[in-house]
């Protein structure tokens, strides 16, 4: 356990049963993992949710279990090859450097056979969950048909955690369940965020929509110090001001909601800010000649595509004097190099910040991988719809779905 852990272990803030108290050994365990990785040409492209599903299956291992593994994988239309866990159970064969036999389906009697014959330490990979239509409808028959194949239940994946399915909720009526090392932490780091935070908590909010993370928005107003908005969200809330925006992305319904977080806010001691200068181009374009912009009233023929200069340096060193720092959704396009210095300013700023720095989000995780800071923050979350349903407080199926650490002790 290192620092952090052990201090937040201390606070008790995570009251599920743990696989860590989980008497595993002999036993068959169903271990529920986000291994939803990109695949390109056949094979996985980034193996990073594989390798974080390590440790538990690990754990697991060592102690002398034999692990049922399963995922979804992509949005499969019926049982589509292309979306097969073959490639997964190939790199995660090379990666616990033993192998990993794939099943030839989800449930059913060929997998049950598998299942019956594996020993200590093996791990059986089901297919897609999603090629069993059951599975996004928390169908009882598949939730019992899974429950048969082992005698407990681990779930490990937090970045299918905000969902109700037969494979993340379902099954957990019928078996004990435990949460997974990685769904513990990951609860553990959103949650200090929220309470108690060392001061200021500051907010950074970025990328595409408002209507993604207004319930977000409005929870930090209400426990946050500053709110700093980039991101094409930040037309959304110029639009509301009566402020021209050109040709920039605007989401038309995100309007309303801006003017209703601009309202909330003038009624919190919490601070929403937005830039006071942009970097402008023609076009959605590497190729685009990028313009900066003292103001934030775009002409007509131009779209807002980063921050400007200024207000990336007054937001690094907001983030530099912060206590905590929440970071979700980039400053600008970052894709496209002339429009990623913005990002790319917040993203060093929170890497060197001495703050407590957590990220969500998947394009501000790749951000910070592009950038070569993905390891210089206290927590990059897994889970990006996950981690923002939770900070908004609302309860994750797959969490709840557990069992209570007092019942497991008992
Ligand atoms: P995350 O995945 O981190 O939650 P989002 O998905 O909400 O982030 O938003 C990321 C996307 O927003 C990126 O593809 C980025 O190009 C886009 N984006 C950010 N700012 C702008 C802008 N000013 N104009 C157009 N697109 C933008
Ligand atoms: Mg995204």
């Amino acid at each position: 356990m290192d620092h952090g852990e052990e201090a937040l272990a201390e606070r008790g803030r995570f009251e599920k049963a743990s696989v860590r108290d989980a008497d595993v050994e002999g036993r068959r365990v169903l271990l529920r993992a986000d291994l939803n990785v990109p695949l390109e040409d056949g094979g996985v492209a980034d193996d990073t949710r594989i390798r974080a599903a390590l440790p538990t299956i690990e754990l697991l291992r060592e102690r002398g279990a034999s692990v049922v593994l399963c995922s979804h994988l992509g949005r499969p239309e019926d049982r589509d090859p292309a979306l097969s866990m073959a490639p997964v159970a190939e790199r995660l064969s090379e990666l616990l450097g033993t192998g990993v036999e794939l099943a030839p389906a989800v449930v059913g009697p060929e997998v049950q056979a598998a299942a019956a014959a594996l020993e200590a330490g093996d791990v059986l990979l089901l297919e897609n969950t999603r090629y069993e239509p059951g599975e996004t409808r928390d169908d009882s028959e598949l939730a019992r048909g899974l429950a048969d194949l082992a005698e407990l239940y681990v779930n490990d994946a937090f970045g299918a955690a905000h969902r109700a399915h037969a494979s993340t909720a379902g099954v957990a009526r019928h078996l004990p369940a435990y949460a997974g090392l990685l769904l513990e932490r990951e609860v553990r780091e959103l949650t200090a965020v929220l309470d108690d935070p060392a001061r200021p908590l500051v907010v950074v909010l970025g990328g595409a929509k408002v209507s993604d993370k207004v319930a977000v928005i409005e929870r930090f107003l209400e426990l946050a110090d500053e709110i700093l908005i980039g991101g094409a969200m930040c037309f959304s809330f110029l639009r509301a001001q009566g402020i021209a925006t050109g040709k920039s992305l605007v989401e038309e319904e995100g309007i309303d909601l801006a003017r209703q977080a601009l309202e909330a806010a003038g009624s919190s001691r919490c601070e929403l800010r937005l830039p006071t200068d942009l970097v402008l181009g023609e076009s959605f374009s590497a190729e685009a000649e990028p313009t900066v912009l003292d103001g934030v009233e775009v002409p007509d023929e131009l779209m807002g595509l980063d921050i400007g200069p200024a207000t990336a340096a007054s937001y690094a060193a907001r983030i530099e004097a912060a206590g905590v720092v929440f970071w979700n959704g980039p400053m600008g396009a970052f894709e496209l190099e002339p429009f990623a210095g913005g990002t790319r300013a917040v993203a060093e700023a929170v890497a060197a910040s001495s703050a407590t720095t957590v990220v969500g989000g998947g394009d501000s995780a790749a951000a910070l991988a592009a950038f070569g800071l993905a390891d210089r923050v206290s927590w990059l979350s897994t889970g990006g719809g996950a981690s923002l349903e939770l900070i908004e407080g609302k309860e994750l199926p797959g969490v709840e779905a557990l069992l209570n650490g007092e019942e497991a002790a008992s």
